[in-house]
């Protein structure tokens, strides 16, 4: 599994890139539903080619408030979202780097 890269201390803030999550939840469920390799390079790899495509869209956040954030700040982009995971997935798999 990936990690986030800022973890925050206990009553610290932290900026996040909230398509990262939501990235990496839809990289995790899509991989499974395909059938295919979901070991860390490939996730990171899949990851990194959608996020490529986004705009980055930080927030600011605290500890255990994050997922709230993604859902509310995504909601609409969801289904745009899930092609281009499928899409990069799809790149992964053709030719995996691990
Ligand atoms: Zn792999």
């Amino acid at each position: 599994m990936l990690a986030f890269s800022q973890q925050p201390d206990d009553n610290g803030y932290v900026i996040v890139n909230v398509y990262e999550e939501l990235v990496k939840q839809n990289v995790l469920e899509m991989m499974n539903y395909m059938n295919m390799c979901s070991c860390d390079k490939c996730v990171a790899d899949a990851c990194a080619l959608v996020l490529n495509q986004l705009p980055p869209l930080y927030v600011t956040t605290r500890k255990g408030e994050l997922i709230t954030q993604v859902h509310q700040t995504t909601q609409d982009q969801h289904i745009d979202l899930t092609v281009k995971v499928i899409q990069a997935l799809q790149m992964v798999k053709d030719s995996p780097r691990h």
